[in-house]
């Protein structure tokens, strides 16, 4: 007697090859028998009936950590419901641990506020612990966060590194890989990481290479700078060997777009020369992020109490808002998603905004940064979709969503539509391009898989673990939009996570199967 079986399943099992008509049976949380007509019976049994049968999704870029989702809603719905079943958090340079100081936790206050949030891990295994004692939608893995690790140390400055500080960092990096983290990321624009200098990034990189783990980098620039932000990632990749991912990987503000053929021919040539990188995207053209990101370096360098002091002097602000005029960036067509205070601005454009203030974008950019806390996050429309779908469909990306996973409550925000939306859009974007479904769900599943390290996921393969989706490729559908973001996604009829269904006949279904996952 099997636990599950699934019959007459059009199976794409995400290693690449072209589908075949099987039966699936599950023991537990594993597959255990792939064959045409199985006959031992099961405790249930699904007709799938020539739906797609197709391995679990799987994000190695998501922020369910930062945002905060994984303690506030577990059940991760915005992420089972579009038929991922594994995350890698950790992103962007912040991470929930290790946290060896107070100030550690200051680089998620972008995301999230962080007043009243309890807190009683320090150590990466200890943080392990503590999600194994609690359940989740889908599995959850973490990265370590360089901002995270490096914040504290520093603190709240923003300096370099004296002696003896890289390698404590260097040591608590090693404990956390040793503890199964997966790898490190940085978050390299960010205000607190723009110090960082290549030759730290070169010493993190030799450990993480000895524990071939993964090194996640959001680049220092995605406009202006693209070509050589890239050349700093590749250059650390190609002395020492590690493993890298290229977070959201995009092309900002139109008179950078002509950059995507010589970033794509750049990375192309690494990886020819036998660079181990990859990079991630999400199917949208609009990017969100803190507000603060668009000052310029010297006014965000020195932490948010400095800038606040720039922003005092009339001559110092003047600076700043000359940069942001020529920045090329349209501020008056931006939305406000959030602000940290209850200034009630989500969803109103910057330009309405200014002109209820009766002052121009610029200095209304300034009041929201001065006025909505650490925590304004914006959408602002500045990619080519016909480039989103070049990026896409490269043979280096996998799918990522950069978000988190959301229920239905909005909570007086606006949160991306890329937390609801990401796979089901990208499905319909590679089908529309004439890309095999097959090659699609490969880069949602088994490419993911093992450019992480994630063991026995992503394949349907007996022995693996049994994360499955069901669904008809004809009926997947996005619906999540910018100004009503809390729509799930359509088309996931069965979602498994170890056996167990997350999603049933298309609805959450309130188990929390997912397993905390150590790397090796
Ligand atoms: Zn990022």
């Amino acid at each position: 007697m099997y636990s599950l079986l699934i019959k007459n399943a059009n199976i794409i099992d995400g290693s690449g090859k072209a589908r075949f008509t099987a039966d699936v049976a599950v023991q537990g949380d594993q597959i255990v028998n792939i064959a045409p007509k199985i006959k031992t019976p099961a405790q249930i049994t699904i007709e799938a009936d020539g739906k797609v049968l197709a391995p679990g999704f799987i994000d190695l870029q998501n922020h369910s950590d930062a945002y905060w989702q994984i303690f506030d809603n577990p059940s991760l719905d915005s992420l089972i419901t579009q038929g991922y079943t594994t995350i890698l958090m950790g992103n962007c340079g912040a991470s929930l641990a290790p946290l060896l100081s107070s100030q550690a936790l200051l680089a998620m206050q972008k995301w999230h506020n962080l007043e009243g949030v309890n807190i009683n891990w320090v150590s990466f295994s200890e943080f392990i612990e503590e999600l194994s004692k609690r359940r989740f939608g889908c599995n959850v893995g973490s990265l370590v966060g360089y901002s995270t690790l490096r914040r504290a140390v520093v603190g709240d400055q923003i300096r370099g590194l004296q002696k003896g500080e890289l390698e404590a960092i260097g040591r608590a990096l090693k404990q956390s890989l040793e503890s199964g983290a997966f790898g490190l990321s940085s978050g390299l624009s960010y205000a607190h990481e723009i110090i960082v200098s290549e030759l730290e990034l070169f010493e993190l990189a030799k450990i993480i290479k000895n524990y071939s783990a993964l090194f996640s980098i959001h680049l220092r620039n995605e406009g202006d700078e693209i070509i050589e932000a890239i050349d700093e990632a590749l250059d650390i990749a190609k002395a020492t060997g590690v493993n890298l991912k290229i977070s959201h990987l995009k092309i900002r503000n139109q008179a950078n777009w002509h950059k995507l053929p010589e970033v794509l021919n750049v990375i192309d040539t690494a990886y020819m020369q036998g660079t181990d990188v990859h990079f991630d995207v999400y199917p949208y053209d609009t990017v969100w992020q803190a507000l603060y990101a668009y000052l310029p370096k010297w006014a965000i360098e020195g932490g948010r109490t400095t800038m606040l002091r720039h922003f005092a002097d009339p001559v110092q602000k003047n600076k700043v808002l000359s940069f942001l005029n020529n920045s090329g960036v349209k501020f008056s067509t931006m939305y406000v998603a959030s602000t940290a205070t209850k200034l009630n601005f989500s969803g109103k454009t910057v330009g309405q905004i200014a002109k209820n203030m009766e002052s121009s974008g610029e200095q209304a950019v300034l009041k929201l940064v001065e006025n909505g806390g650490s925590e304004v996050l914006v959408f602002e429309q500045s990619l080519n979709m016909g480039q989103v779908k070049e990026i896409i469909l490269h043979p280096l990306s996998f799918i990522g969503t950069d978000g988190a996973g959301f229920g239905l409550k909005n909570n007086n925000r606006l949160v991306h539509p890329r937390c609801f939306g990401t796979a089901a859009k990208f499905l319909n974007i590679a089908q529309g391009a004439g890309e095999s479904l097959e090659g699609a769900i490969k880069k949602l599943s088994s490419a993911p898989a093992k450019k992480a390290g994630i063991k026995k996921r992503g394949e349907i393969k007996i022995g693996n673990f049994a994360d499955l989706v069901i669904f008809d490729p004809a009926k997947v559908k996005d619906r999540a939009t910018y100004e009503n973001p809390y729509q799930f996604s359509e088309g996931m009829e069965y979602v498994f996570v170890n056996g167990k269904a997350a999603v049933a006949e298309g609805k959450i279904t309130g188990q929390l199967p997912g397993y905390v996952l150590r790397k090796n």
